[in-house]
């Protein structure tokens, strides 16, 4: 069977699955998504992703689609339809379809897609070289808590990443400190073995794994740190890491052309990927 995407009630083949010209999506990225990651068949942390949805779509005051039922049936048939076991279900809400008119429309209901992704697992040499990233400035909104469809500067900033030899690109506040990646979150280890990850404000997504990684943080008894660092800091630090739902834990071992402590993946970046890695391993299929 040809790859499927679910559009507004359908499930087409991926290469035909369309959306209306007038979606509020495609003109106005007015629109909500997630990416919930797929291990084993099971999709990792998916309750906490379908809050974050209803919480984007509350944000920007747009009606909830249907059910969480009704969304979990559709995402378990589209990786039925896929026999996706390991990647990602990407789901978007928009505002839905109406002539281009910058204010809400009235009676337009909600649009859903939802596709999937089968992803192979990340290469040994990633994992033994560790990652690249630059620093470039924030040029977001100031409500970037929300998972809004609107990725324009996360676009550029990656492009800046990939022209610059890295994979990733660090945004920086006016005020010189780190506040995210362009689609990961950010993460140092001090000298004295101290995690630090800045705080959840509307100034970064408040990634899934993230939050998922601060318990496995807090419960095996880290120290931790959730506060604003600085390029300074990180350039400085004895080891910088990422996270995503796509990712897990990644090391980082250069940032600007520098590296970062050794110059190798930390001790215990590794270690927290695998405690991440294990937690994913834990969890068990739910209907
Ligand atoms: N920060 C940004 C800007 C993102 O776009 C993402 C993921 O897409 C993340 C952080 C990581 O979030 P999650 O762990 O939920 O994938």
């Amino acid at each position: 069977m040809p790859r499927q995407a679910y559009v507004n009630g359908r499930y087409r083949p991926h290469d035909d699955a369309v959306v209306h010209i007038e979606d509020r999506g495609y003109q106005f990225a007015d629109g909500v998504y997630e990416v919930v990651p797929v291990h084993n068949g099971i999709l990792v942390d998916e309750d906490l992703h379908l809050d974050r949805l209803d919480r984007s779509l509350r944000e920007l005051r747009i009606g909830a689609p249907m059910s969480r039922a009704a969304l979990k049936l559709i995402s378990r048939e589209l990786m039925r339809r896929n026999a996706l076991t390991n990647g990602f279900l990407y789901m978007q809400v928009t505002r839905g379809v109406a002539p281009r008119d910058h204010k809400f429309p009235n009676g337009a209901k909600p649009a859903v897609v939802m596709t999937t992704r089968q992803m192979k697992p990340h290469s040994d040499k990633v994992l033994s070289e560790g990652l690249k990233v630059i620093t470039v400035p924030d040029q977001r909104w100031d409500r970037c808590d929300i998972k809004s469809v609107s990725l324009l500067p996360n676009v550029l900033g990656k492009q800046a990443a990939v022209d610059a030899g890295a994979y990733e690109a660090w945004q920086v506040d006016r005020d010189g400190m780190v506040t995210e990646g362009t689609s990961t979150n950010a993460w140092i280890v001090t000298g004295d073995n101290r995690v630090v990850t800045r705080q959840a404000t509307h100034a970064i997504l408040n990634g899934i794994t993230r939050v998922s990684l601060l318990h496995l943080i807090r419960n095996e008894g880290y120290e931790l740190e959730e506060r604003a660092f600085s390029v300074e800091e990180a350039k400085s630090a004895k080891e910088a890491f990422l996270t995503s739902s796509t990712s897990f834990v990644l090391p980082i071992t250069q940032i600007d052309g520098q590296p970062v402590g050794n110059g190798h993946p930390g001790i215990l970046t590794g270690k927290l990927r695998q405690h991440y890695i294990d937690y994913v391993r834990s969890l068990k299929r739910s209907a």
